[in-house]
């Protein structure tokens, strides 16, 4: 599969010039950002092979599902458009109306069908509202949300085969672990890169279910997701940590977003200042993307 509106050479290893991470000239960032304005770097990386295990199926309809702030919906329904399949996506929390923020707009540019789904039922029963709206259609696949699974941990591996040298360490925004699960299986079968060490920051407090993924998918022991950066929750922010993502854009000219990757690279400038991570030794930093998440109303609000 070859397209161009998704190129990951753009998504190249640069070097990080930020005094507000500390005492360290050893950093460079991975530019996932760069593979695409919208759609998050890493849920590209997810959704390719989902995306090329349909063609190999002959499928043309991509099915998934997403809150109203799904970097995966969005990515899905611009994915889709690029490569010319339909995509539907079951949306959690059935009051929500299409055009109640801006991932739901952009959803709907790109021609995704959005079917509300009440809570419970998606909490619940994804396997049966898939089953009941797209059973009998042969030309529709599953796409578990997030881009998770087997499938989305290989698109990840690939990151570790672009890296020009061994780092050290890596460090990333985690809320599946799937991710994390990808980062790990690219440095296990990639010669040579087995001993850099994976620093998966939670995003939210949810490390039990983050382990049992990576269990499943990569084990490794012992493995650890460090929940001491999520701010008290998903999407929740503190004055501290919009301070600081004010100050790496205004020194790097690099976004990042106050959900996902302000987070863990918060969590880097900690491991500097207490130095878990010594000046000596090379760190990449993960910028999955997620600038959708800037852009929202709220965090607008708050900067
Ligand atoms: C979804 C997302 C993540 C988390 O990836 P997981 O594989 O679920 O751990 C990190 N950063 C950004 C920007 C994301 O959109």
């Amino acid at each position: 599969m070859h397209n161009e509106t998704f190129e990951t050479s753009g998504a190249h290893l640069q070097k990080l010039n930020a005094p507000c991470l500390g005492v360290h000239d050893q950093v460079f960032i991975k530019r996932d950002d760069l593979i695409h304005p919208v759609v998050s770097g890493n849920k590209w990386r997810k959704l390719k092979h989902h995306i090329e295990s349909a063609f190999t199926a002959g499928k043309n309809h991509l099915v998934t599902f997403g809150g109203a702030y799904s970097n995966h919906m969005v990515a899905t329904a611009c994915a889709g458009a690029a490569l010319k399949f339909k995509t539907s996506c079951f949306i959690r929390g059935d009051e929500l109306q299409n055009n109640a923020n801006h991932f739901l707009k952009l959803a709907t540019l790109y021609g995704m069908e959005l079917i509300p789904t009440d809570r419970e039922t998606y909490r619940n029963h994804k396997q049966e509202l898939y089953e009941t709206h797209f059973g009998q259609n042969p030309a529709a696949m599953m796409v578990d949300e997030g881009g998770s699974g087997v499938l989305g941990a290989r698109g990840i591996a690939e990151i570790i085969f672009e890296l020009p040298f061994v780092p050290d360490h890596i460090i990333h925004a985690s809320a599946t672990a799937t991710t994390a699960s990808g980062l790990l299986r690219g440095l296990s079968t990639r010669p040579g890169f087995g001993s850099t060490k994976v620093h998966s920051i939670a995003v939210l407090q949810n490390t039990e279910e983050q382990l049992q993924t990576v269990a499943s998918l990569e084990p490794r022991n012992p493995y650890e997701i460090n929940p001491d950066y999520t701010f008290g929750g998903y999407a929740k922010t503190t004055p501290e940590l919009m301070a600081f993502l004010k100050e790496f854009s205004s020194q790097t000219g690099i976004l990042t977003d106050p959900v996902y990757t302000a987070k863990a690279l918060f969590a880097l400038k900690s491991k500097i200042e207490t130095g878990e991570i010594n000046p000596k030794e090379t760190v990449v930093f993960l910028h999955t993307g997620g600038m959708l998440g800037l852009f929202s109303e709220s965090m607008l609000a708050q900067l």
